[in-house]
């Protein structure tokens, strides 16, 4: 594909971080012993500014099943900025942990937030439900690296105030259902932006961007482990809010562009409602689709992401910010973000496809690298074919031009320039994130 950058550099971002794990560890709990085929969903409110903030517990929902692989109680990597850990009350035994990023974190690293200007996020936590009390224990990564703890709240299963209510209000589009929830990929697509005359288009688009996903490298190898339902709620005006053209648009998850004041930067900060429309269905992972022309995107970790559906790069948006969401895989490109130093000098980024480690016997995709590759790995004005294919270090990715490196010149996490999509490195990641998502 050639095609000017600018357009192509896909310059909307997230806290993408890394890989959650794919196998769990020999301690790993069993499942049947401490959980029930169920879900907690806690929704929380983080508070503050870059320096100081505050979170509190808003409400619990039960869900109805538990969707995801009940193996991987203890993924071994945990790489987002939050992590939640579930604790047995009686014996202090360490039985669930689940990681995700919240936009509060994105923002505390944004010029606002470093004049102390406060702001309020939503986030949710979802994890089994578990068959006695336990103790909740949020953790938050420092600029060193190290998991703090922030917040903790002891939890009975037996809680009247749990809302158990149904929550089944939409309609409900099975596009394509591989096997039960636990043994599969579970992808949901949610409407933001369609009219109630625009049902038909809303579930054209999920087909059309469910078959571009399920025809990519490497999701094609696990086409039939995929399921994919769309939920739809109709918006009472089309389209979706751009504050820097003065467009405002009654939607049902008000999404919006120029988050951060970013051109092509579009979220939903409605994180509740988001995961309370999703919870209709068997949700690993949840994409919302905005019914609009203009070209971006947006993801939170490990959370959820957002594409327009109706520019033509729209499906591009859609790959890249799935690989953020889905598999925490960061950006390759650099420049044009509204934050400041979001990588620390001093640190090994957490991502599978960025590094600032330059030793091949260490490099985190050392077994991937080409024969004799030169490490830092000059750029090639005009690679050829098989140049393309070369996985050494490039120097630039994670938002700035040096100390970062990625594995190929081109990939869709740093531009759209490369035919095949994702370089080897982030096609890895996504492969083993699939993995862990489909219990054997
Ligand atoms: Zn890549």
């Amino acid at each position: 594909m050639r095609t000017a950058l600018p357009l192509l550099l896909l310059t909307f971002i997230t806290l993408a971080r890394s890989l959650p794990a794919q196998q769990p560890d020999s301690a790993s709990p069993s499942f049947a012993d401490w959980f029930e085929d169920r879900a907690l969903r806690l929704e929380f409110v983080v508070s503050g500014h870059a320096t100081e903030h505050t979170i509190a517990l808003q409400e619990i929902f039960e869900e109805p099943c538990w969707p995801e692989n009940p193996a991987l109680l203890l993924p071994t990597r945990q790489l987002c900025s939050t992590r939640a850990r579930i604790y047995d009350a009686a014996t202090g035994r360490l039985i669930c942990q689940r990681s995700l990023d919240t936009l509060f974190s994105e923002y505390t690293t944004t010029t606002p937030a470093t004049q102390n200007i406060r702001r309020a996020f939503e986030f949710v936590v979802r994890f089994p439900l578990p068959k006695a009390p336990v103790r909740l224990v949020l953790e938050e990564r420092s600029r060193s690296y190290q998991y703090e703890q922030v917040f903790e709240t002891d939890i009975r299963p037996d809680d009247l105030h749990i809302r158990r209510e149904s929550v089944l209000q939409d309609e409900i589009h099975e596009l394509k259902i591989a096997g039960p929830p636990q043994n599969s990929l579970d992808i949901t697509f949610l409407s933001e932006g369609y009219t109630a005359e625009q049902a038909a288009d809303f579930k054209a688009d999920v087909q059309r961007m469910a078959d571009f996903l399920m025809n990519q490298p490497p999701y094609n190898d696990f086409k039939d482990r995929i399921s994919i339902r769309g939920v739809f709620r109709p918006s009472p005006e089309q389209g979706t809010d751009e504050p820097h053209q003065r467009i405002y648009k009654n939607t049902n998850l008000g999404a919006t562009f120029n988050i951060f004041d970013l051109d092509r930067y579009l979220l939903s900060e409605q994180n509740h409602n988001i995961h309370r429309m999703a919870a209709q269905v068997p949700s690993d992972t949840v994409v919302v689709l905005a019914n609009s022309k203009t070209y971006g995107g947006g993801a939170v970790c490990l959370d959820y992401c957002i594409s327009t559906t109706g520019h033509n790069n729209s499906p591009f948006v859609f790959l890249h910010e799935f690989a953020h969401s889905f598999a925490g895989l960061a950006d390759e490109y650099t420049g044009n973000v509204a934050y400041n130093q979001m990588y620390p000098e001093d640190q090994e980024p957490m991502e599978a496809n960025i590094t600032r480690n330059l030793n091949r016997e260490t490099l985190k995709w050392r077994h991937l690298l080409s024969p004799d590759v030169e490490l830092p790995t000059p750029e090639l004005p005009q690679p050829e074919a098989s140049q393309k294919q070369l996985v050494g270090a490039f120097e630039g990715g994670g938002y700035v031009r040096k100390g970062i490196f990625r594995s190929e010149q081109d990939c869709w996490m740093g531009s759209l320039r490369k035919d095949e999509g994702f370089c080897a490195v982030c096609r890895e990641a996504i492969r083993q994130t699939i993995s862990g998502h489909l219990g054997q």
